[in-house]
C-alpha cells in the first residue's frame, strides 16, 4: 500500500491524544503524553525507544489490556474497549499453558469460541505447520525449547487469524541463531497473512530487517519523536537481496546511524540494548 495515496478508511488503528498516567505508591508518572498514530492495514510498525518510557503501556492500550486517562484508541473505527481475539498478543515470555500439549494449547482460542471441531482441526494443524512445529503436536511447553515455545506462542495467535498482532519484545530472551530464524519466521508469516503488526524491540536492526515503519519514542513522558519509512524487508522478501547484503548496503547503513545516533548519541554499537531487564549493557 503506498502510504501518500492512503486514506483515513485504510487505518486499521488510530491512537488519537492518547495520555496515561499511572498512580503508583510513590505519585503520579505521567507515561504517555498525547501520542497519535495511525496505523494502516498491512504495516509492519517497529516501536523503538529508551526502557520505561511506555513502549509496553502503549501496547497494552492497543491491546485492549489497559485504558488511556485520556484520549481513545480506535480499531476498525471503533473504541477499543477491551481484548479482543482480533488483537493477537506475543510477549517476550512465551504464554502456553503448562499443562497442555502444543496441539490443546493452540487450538484453545478456538475452542473458547466454540469453533467447530473439524474447523478447529484444520487450522491448528495449519498454524503448526506455519511456525514449523507439526512433529512435536504432542509435546508439553516444558519439553520444548526457548525457540520453540516462542513457535507455539506465535501459533496459538496465529490460529485466530488475528488482522492485528502486536509482539512486545518476543525475540529479546533467545540466543542469537534463533533469534534470527524465528525473526525470518516472523517475516515470512507477516507476508503470508498479510495481518497488520505493531513490534517493540530494542534492537536497531530487528526494527529496520522487519519493519516497514519505524517509530523512535523519546523519554517520560513520552512522545513519538520520529517517524523512518524503510524498505529492507520487502528487499529481503522479494528475493531482490540476502538478509546480509541488504544490512551491509549503504542506504540500510545511513538508515541504522541516523536511528542510533538519535537513540544513543553515538553509533559504535552492533545491537543497542535499552531495556533495563537486558544483561548487556552499552559500554560507554
Ligand atoms: P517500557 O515498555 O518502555 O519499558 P513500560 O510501559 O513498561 O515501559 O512502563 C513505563 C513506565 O511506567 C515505567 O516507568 C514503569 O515503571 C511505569 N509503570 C508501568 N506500569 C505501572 C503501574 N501499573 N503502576 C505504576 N507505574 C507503572
Ligand atoms: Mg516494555
Amino acid at each position: 500500500m503506498n502510504a501518500a495515496t492512503a486514506g483515513p478508511k485504510d487505518h486499521i488503528i488510530s491512537l488519537n491524544n492518547i495520555h496515561m498516567t499511572y498512580h503508583g505508591a510513590k505519585g503520579d508518572v505521567v507515561v504517555l503524553q498525547d501520542i497519535n498514530l495511525d496505523i494502516e492495514a498491512g504495516e509492519f510498525v517497529c516501536l523503538l525507544g529508551p526502557s520505561g518510557c511506555g513502549k509496553s503501556t502503549l501496547l497494552w492500550i492497543i491491546a485492549g489490556l489497559l485504558l488511556p486517562t485520556d484520549g481513545e484508541a480506535i480499531m476498525d473505527h471503533k473504541p477499543i474497549t477491551g481484548p479482543d481475539w482480533d488483537r493477537g498478543v506475543i510477549f517476550q515470555r512465551p504464554s502456553c499453558f503448562p499443562w497442555l500439549n502444543v496441539h490443546d494449547n493452540i487450538s484453545f482460542g478456538l475452542k473458547m469460541r466454540h469453533v467447530s471441531r473439524e474447523k478447529i482441526e484444520e487450522l491448528t494443524a495449519e498454524s503448526l505447520k506455519t511456525v514449523g512445529l507439526s512433529d512435536f503436536a504432542n509435546y508439553h511447553p516444558y519439553e520444548l525449547s526457548g525457540g520453540m515455545k516462542q513457535r507455539a506462542a506465535f501459533a496459538r495467535i496465529l490460529v485466530n487469524q488475528p488482522r492485528m498482532v502486536l509482539m512486545d519484545e518476543p525475540f529479546g530472551a533467545l540466543d542469537a541463531l534463533t533469534r534470527k530464524n524465528i525473526q525470518n519466521l516472523a517475516r515470512e508469516i507477516w507476508q503470508k497473512t498479510q495481518s497488520t503488526v505493531l513490534l517493540i524491540t530494542h534492537d536497531v536492526d530487528e526494527a529496520l530487517s522487519l519493519g516497514t515503519r519505524i517509530l523512535v519514542m523519546s523519554q517520560r513522558p513520552s512522545k513519538i519523536i520520529k517517524e523512518f519509512r524503510t524498505h529492507f524487508t520487502y528487499e529481503i522478501l522479494n528475493g531482490d537481496s540476502k538478509l546480509d547484503h541488504v544490512r551491509y548496503s549503504q542506504g540500510y547503513m545511513e538508515v541504522r546511524d541516523e536511528i542510533l545516533i538519535m537513540i544513543t548519541g553515538d553509533m559504535d554499537t552492533d545491537t543497542v540494548r535499552m531495556d533495563k531487564d537486558e544483561p548487556v549493557k552499552r559500554q560507554r
